[in-house]
């Protein structure tokens, strides 16, 4: 799916590229290499005395006249610029020696050229103002502005002691263990973890100020109840979870067995699916409060997309 994506970014912007060169080219002026050499006006008579002009081209523009050609002998292409009252004595010199003399009006320096000759520029520089615009992640973005624009990133982190007798819930999940947190809710480090995370890249504040230990709505609460008023706050600001990563560090129990049903609780929660969240158990290595087994602590890192 990613892959995808970015394939199809790169083949609209080869398409971009294309566009913008084929319009280009449409509206550049003629090949100047098609006009020939440049000769001075005096060339230009001194070859018609002599016959040697087949045909000329004048193209008219508002301040100045070119006259483009070719000679007879050697075949060769020329052209002349010069001021608009050079022109009577010239066509009638040419009329003389039996020139044929096409005319064409050139809009030089009007509106319309100006736009024809700026228009791939201004439409470039349009689209980009455009795409810098729609790269914000945020309510304005289009969709597939949102999938080139960079996640927003979170960080949590949670640590709570242990005392024998308190029950121990881990990620919405509870687990026989002799020991539990001591806190104001369930005391469930790896949820308090990951809503950290979530609303730190939501940037909407932290579980402290949304759930006060003063609160005695929140005593004993179960942390999972935290984790759904979560997915609402992120609802509201339009953002979308991409992915958890966690690790919860405990010396005991062994926690690796429940993460399944961790990983199903939370996700429920969230309105997620558990392969959203990934969840890594660790030891202290027997040092530290959380080597000891007197505490248990996890962090958690998790992205947003609008
Ligand atoms: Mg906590």
């Amino acid at each position: 799916m990613k892959s995808y994506s970015t394939a199809r970014t790169i083949l609209f912007w080869m398409l971009m590229v294309i566009v913008a060169v084929v319009l280009w080219k449409m509206a550049s002026p003629s090949d100047q290499s098609a006009r020939g050499r440049e000769i001075i006006y005096s060339d230009l008579i001194a070859q018609v005395e002599k016959e040697n002009v087949r045909e000329v081209t004048l193209y008219i523009s508002e301040y100045s006249y070119e006259l483009q050609g070719e000679y007879r002998e050697p075949t060769s292409k020329f052209f002349v610029k010069m001021p608009k009252e050079f022109a009577p004595d010239l066509l009638r010199a040419l009329q003389q020696k039996g020139v044929p003399i096409r005319t064409m009006e050139v809009y030089q320096g009007t509106w319309t050229s100006i736009l024809l000759n700026g228009l791939p520029i201004i439409l470039l520089v349009a689209f980009w103002i455009f795409m810098v615009r729609q790269m914000r992640v945020g309510k304005g973005a289009l969709w597939w502005a949102r999938r080139l624009a960079l996640p927003r990133l979170g960080l949590g982190y949670d640590l709570h002691r242990l005392e024998y007798g308190r029950k121990l819930i881990v990620g919405g999940i509870e687990m026989p263990f002799e020991k539990g947190p001591v806190s104001h809710s369930d005391g469930d480090v790896l949820t308090h973890a990951i809503c950290d995370a979530l609303l730190g890249a939501a940037g909407a504040g932290d579980i402290g100020t949304l759930f006060p230990d003063t609160d005695p709505k929140w005593k004993g609460a179960s942390s999972l109840v935290f984790l759904k008023h979560v997915a609402t706050v992120l609802a509201e600001r339009k953002l979308h979870i991409g992915h958890i990563d966690a690790v919860v560090i405990a010396e005991r129990p062994k926690l690796g067995p429940h993460f399944p049903a961790m990983r199903e609780a939370m996700a429920r929660a969230l309105q997620i699916k558990p392969a959203q969240i990934s969840l890594k158990a660790k030891t202290n290595e027997g040092v530290d409060a959380v080597g000891r087994g007197e505490a248990i602590a996890a962090h958690a890192i998790a992205t947003l997309e609008a």
